[in-house]
């Protein structure tokens, strides 16, 4: 096994308009050194002030009760399983339209991952979540795909009739509103990843969660720190996942810009929906007033799987980062053959998986490249 990270990369940069936007997004970085290096001298590495900081202002900007920083975006759902005792034989259900992380913090933490197909809005169908709920079922994991928050209202009912606890995958959805309401406040645990993809992001990884009850929060706090309650007692045998002290560094700084970011990706959003709304061949998500989508991806359909692969290769000869995210849905992917599922068990995740295109639209994505990117779409499909 090869890691195959660094020529991925290596083919992205060739690329003009690039879902990677670092360089530019910490073009400021030597005053993160700066921060740094007073880390580095106090030897405040291992949940030092910087994350205390973090998480405060997370709690103030998200409106949570409580916070806690963690290792990563996977571990944060891991962890709020674990916290709510998910164990070995237990099931949860969630999205097979999602990235691996998801099901793969499902199954670490011992349970089986019971899908349930999305509607045409990316996002959990309420109505099939019902059907799956069994004795053994111990949380809905809804995912608000694409900073887009799931239908709420009716997966609350759910839940409520059920009493079935919520763990809500907010990795992409930081500062995302349904009816006015932020993601991550909906469940008892609200996750959120830091990755380097993400809409708030670090030099590496980490993630944090939003929790509502005191209960949980003491137990989250004891479980991401070997379950330490001070220096010589163990309370519980726990995991060490921490937010690095230096990584708080990098997300408070760049905290600073969040909403800059966010607005940013909304109005690139709404322009090339928009623009693209002229173009008979394509299909765009339907929005809904009442949601404020962050669009950690912008994606729109096609036809079919063809028409897709030849509009990639064009948008991409042309120096455009046209992506799929992503063509192999979690119930199809050789991990999950254990589960039994075949294809056709989730018919609009397929057609979405088949069919889907995403394009960037992050803060530092320019309205000339928007122009060329909508240019482009139209010239492949000979419309102007
Ligand atoms: C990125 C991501 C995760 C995992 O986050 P990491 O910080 O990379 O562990 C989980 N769910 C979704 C939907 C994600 O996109």
């Amino acid at each position: 096994m090869k890691n195959f990270l660094p020529k991925q990369y290596k083919q992205d940069k060739k690329l003009n308009i690039n879902h990677n936007y670092l360089s530019e997004q910490f073009s400021d970085h030597k005053k993160i050194f700066k921060k740094i290096e007073k880390v580095v001298r106090n030897n405040d590495f291992t949940l030092g002030k910087n994350v205390n900081d973090f998480e405060k202002r997370i709690k103030k900007l998200l409106k949570a009760n409580y916070v806690v920083a963690v290792g990563s975006g996977t571990d944060a759902l891991m962890l709020s399983l674990k916290c709510l005792g998910v164990k070995e034989g237990d099931e949860v259900i969630t999205s097979p339209y999602t990235f691996y992380a998801t099901i793969g913090a499902i199954v670490t933490a011992g349970a089986k991952p019971i899908f349930v197909d999305i509607n045409d809005d990316y996002n959990l169908d309420p109505l099939e979540i019902e059907k799956k709920i069994t004795k053994k079922t111990k949380a809905i994991l809804p995912v608000h795909w694409s900073g887009r928050i799931c239908e709420m209202d009716e997966i609350i009912k759910i839940s409520n009739r059920y009493k079935i606890p919520i763990v809500e995958d907010s990795c992409h959805a930081i500062l995302a509103k349904y009816k006015n309401k932020m993601a991550g406040n909906f469940g008892d645990f609200g996750c959120f990843s830091l990755h380097p993809l993400k809409n708030l992001n670090v030099w590496g990884d980490g993630g944090f969660v939003l929790i509502k009850k005191k209960f949980f929060y003491d137990k989250m706090m004891l479980l991401r720190n070997h379950g330490l309650i001070s220096r010589n007692k163990n309370q519980l045998f726990g995991y060490n996942s921490r937010l690095d002290t230096i990584q708080a560094v990098v997300a408070l700084h760049l905290l600073k810009k969040i909403k800059f970011i966010t607005n940013k990706r909304i109005s690139n959003s709404l322009y090339l929906d928009k623009k693209l709304s002229k173009i008979t061949s394509i299909i765009l998500k339907k929005r809904q007033k009442y949601l404020k989508e962050v669009f950690h991806l912008f994606e729109f359909r096609v036809k079919n799987k063809k028409i897709r692969l030849k509009l990639i290769k064009f948008l991409q000869k042309k120096g455009i980062d046209a992506k799929i995210h992503y063509p192999i849905p979690m119930h199809l992917q050789p991990a999950a053959k254990i589960y039994g599922y075949k294809k056709g068990d989730f018919p609009t995740t397929e057609k979405i998986s088949n069919t889907t295109i995403s394009l960037p639209v992050h803060e530092y994505i320019k309205k000339k490249d928007l122009n060329f990117i909508i240019k482009t779409i139209k010239g492949f499909f000979n419309e102007s």
